[in-house]
C-alpha cells in the first residue's frame, strides 16, 4: 500500500513532515519520505489529511460490565422479563472491540477484567472472529487480601507474603497473562480501603517484580497515595498507574525518569468519580476524587518537567471515547504534539512495544488519517467525522473512506 500526499505526524520524533509518502509492506512501514511527490496515480493520496500512529489506550477495563458507559450495552431489563443470559456479555465485548478500532484505537492494554473476559476477547480477535484492536491483558490483578477484593471479585488475584505472590504471578501467565499488574496501594473507588498507605510489603511488591521480570514480562502497579508510589518505584515497576500523588515527592519523578518508568495519569477516572456519576458513588469516595483530580494535574505538569513518560490511559467509558484522555493532557498543560506523543509512543513504551506508536520505517502499520489538523485541535480525534481511516498491520480496518470505499480492498 502506498499512501502519498499526507501531512505525517511522527509524535515518537517530535516532528511533522508535509506532503509526505508512506509505503506499507507486510504490515510494516517500509518507507516514510517527506516532499517527494510520488506519481499521482500510484497509492492512495490523501490529499493532505493528517497521518499519525493508531491510538494506543495503556490503561483500559476490556469489560462485559458496562457501568462507565451508559447506553452503550443493551437497555436495562425490565421487571418481569427473564434473567439475561450471562453469555450476552460476550457480544457486547465484541461491540467495545469494533468501538475502539473504528475510533481509531489499534492497541488497548487491558489492566483488569471480570473472569478473564480480555483475554477472551484478545484471542477472538486475534483468531479473527470479531474486528478489535491488539489486546494485550495483565489476567487477573494481584492485590493483597483487601476490601476491594469483596467488590472486584474475579478481576482480583488475592495473594498474602512473597511466596503466594510469586505463584500468582505464575497464575496468571498460565492463564494466558501478557504482563502483571498490582496494587500497590488501595482503590479510591472502594469505601473501606485508604488509598494512602502501601497496600502490599516492600517484600510483597518486590516479590512481584522479581518473579515477573526474570520470566521476562513487564508490571504495572496502581498507586494511589506516596507511601505505595514509594514502594512500587523503588522496587522498579514498569508503569505507574493513576501515581497522582506523585507531584508531592520530586524525587521519585526524577527516579521514574531515570529508570524509565512511565506514567499513565488517567485523568478521566478522577472526572468519572468527582463529576460524572457522583450520584452513584458514595458521598465521601466522590469527595475524595475531587481532591485526587487537582492533584493528578499538578502530578501531570510535575511529570512532564521531570521528564517522565507519559501515556494515555482513558480508564473510563464508553469504548471508542478514549481519546477524551489526550484532549485532557493537553487542557492538563500538555503541547498537543506531547499529547499525541502520549498516546502513541508513550503508550507503547508503557507496554512495551517499540514497534508500535511511531509512523517511521520498520514499525508495525498501524496508522489513522485524520481529516484535519489534530495539532491545531485535539479534539477532533473524538470526533468520529474525522476518522477517515483506521490501518491495522498494514489493512484498513475503518474510518470514513473505508466505509465509503474511497480506500483500497
Ligand atoms: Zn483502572
Amino acid at each position: 500500500m502506498l499512501l502519498t500526499n499526507a501531512r505525517v505526524i511522527d509524535a515518537a520524533g517530535r516532528q511533522v513532515l508535509e506532503r509526505a509518502t508512506v509505503r506499507i509492506d507486510c504490515g510494516r512501514i517500509a518507507e516514510v519520505a517527506a516532499g517527494e511527490g510520488a506519481p499521482s496515480d500510484a497509492g492512495l493520496d490523501l490529499e493532505g489529511r493528517t497521518l499519525m500512529a493508531g491510538l494506543i489506550d495503556a490503561h483500559a477495563h476490556l469489560s462485559s460490565d458496562i457501568s462507565r458507559s451508559p447506553d452503550f450495552g443493551p437497555p436495562a431489563p425490565l421487571k418481569g422479563e427473564l434473567p439475561r443470559p450471562r453469555e450476552l456479555g460476550y457480544f457486547v465485548l465484541a461491540k467495545a472491540a469494533r468501538a475502539l478500532l473504528a475510533a481509531g484505537i489499534t492497541t488497548v492494554r487491558d489492566v483488569g477484567s471480570y473472569d478473564d473476559e480480555a483475554i477472551v476477547l484478545r484471542e477472538a480477535v486475534r483468531l479473527g472472529l470479531v474486528e478489535g484492536p491488539r489486546i494485550i491483558s495483565c489476567g487477573r490483578i494481584i492485590s493483597a487480601t483487601a476490601p476491594g477484593g469483596a467488590i472486584f471479585t474475579t478481576m482480583y488475584r488475592e495473594a498474602d507474603g512473597p511466596d503466594e505472590m510469586r505463584k500468582a504471578v505464575r497464575e496468571q501467565l498460565r492463564r494466558g497473562a501478557d504482563f502483571i499488574k498490582l496494587m500497590a496501594t488501595g482503590a479510591r473507588s472502594v469505601v473501606a480501603e485508604d488509598p494512602e498507605p502501601a497496600q502490599m510489603t516492600r517484600e510483597e511488591l518486590g516479590a512481584i517484580v522479581d518473579e515477573a521480570h526474570r520470566l521476562g514480562v513487564r508490571v504495572a502497579a496502581h498507586v494511589e497515595g506516596l507511601a505505595g508510589a514509594r514502594v512500587a518505584v523503588d522496587a522498579r515497576v514498569d508503569t505507574i498507574e493513576h501515581g497522582l500523588s506523585l507531584h508531592r515527592e520530586p524525587r521519585l519523578l526524577d527516579a521514574m525518569a531515570s529508570s524509565e518508568i512511565v506514567l499513565v495519569p488517567t485523568l478521566s477516572t478522577f472526572h468519572d468519580l468527582a463529576e460524572r456519576f457522583t450520584e452513584a458513588f458514595a458521598p465521601a469516595l466522590v469527595e475524595q476524587a475531587q481532591r485526587q483530580l487537582e492533584e493528578a494535574y499538578l502530578t501531570l505538569v510535575a511529570a512532564r518537567s521531570a521528564g517522565v513518560t507519559l501515556a494515555m490511559g482513558h480508564d473510563s467509558g464508553p469504548p471508542g471515547h478514549n481519546a477524551i484522555e489526550l484532549v485532557r493532557m493537553v487542557e492538563g498543560g500538555l503541547p498537543a504534539l506531547e499529547g499525541i506523543a502520549a498516546a502513541t509512543h508513550g503508550s507503547a513504551r508503557a507496554l512495551g512495544l517499540p514497534d508500535l506508536g511511531t509512523v517511521t520505517a520498520g514499525a508495525v502499520a498501524d496508522l489513522l488519517v485524520v481529516d484535519g489538523d489534530p495539532l491545531a485541535d485535539v479534539r477532533m480525534l473524538c470526533d468520529p467525522e474525522r476518522i477517515w481511516m483506521v490501518v491495522q498491520d498494514g489493512r484498513v480496518v475503518g474510518g470514513r473512506a473505508r466505509a465509503q470505499e474511497l480506500a483500497p480492498a
